[in-house]
């Protein structure tokens, strides 16, 4: 997904195409991978002079529900948002990158195939399910990779 789709989505959304939405959307994009409303911030300050953090979290809140944006959680609880590709409508997940923090969509959910015996072990009714995947994405594993090499080189 583009800018053009994400700006598709604010206009079915009702949501107007201001520069700060796109400048945001752009910002998220562009990096692909996950920030704090406050990097946000920080980023788009210089071409937004009269910019401010609540307005930063607003538009975020905003783009989180109408699908652009998804929460990433991590175990020190901050807040993060992530651009996300296919839109609320398609059944997928995001892989998040622990080492530098790269949020890639899984096209993927098997979660049907456990949910009925999830259902009949509990005897409860499952309404939706949240999976984020975490791992290393694969730059990061050549890097871990080649510094392992380096390491090997030096000891021989
Ligand atoms: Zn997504
Ligand atoms: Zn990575
Ligand atoms: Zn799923």
């Amino acid at each position: 997904m583009g800018s053009n789709d994400c700006i598709e989505m604010l206009r079915k959304a009702n949501l107007k195409i201001t520069p700060r939405r796109k400048a945001i959307i752009g910002f998220f994009l562009q990096n692909g991978r996950y920030f704090t409303p406050e990097e946000v911030w920080i980023a788009l300050r210089e071409d937004f002079k009269h910019l401010g953090l609540p307005t930063i979290y607003r538009n975020l809140r905003e783009l989180e529900d109408i699908g652009i944006l998804i929460r990433v959680f991590r175990s020190d609880q901050r807040l993060y948002y992530a651009i996300c590709q296919l839109g609320k409508g398609k059944k997928h997940h995001h892989f998040v990158c622990k080492k530098c923090g790269r949020v890639s969509e899984v096209e993927l959910c098997n979660f049907d195939d456990i949910a009925g015996d999830i259902e009949s072990k509990l005897n409860c009714k499952i309404i939706s399910h949240f999976m984020q995947i975490e791992g290393l994405c694969s730059k990061c594993m050549e890097e871990e990779m080649s510094e392992r090499d380096e390491g090997q080189k030096v000891k021989e």
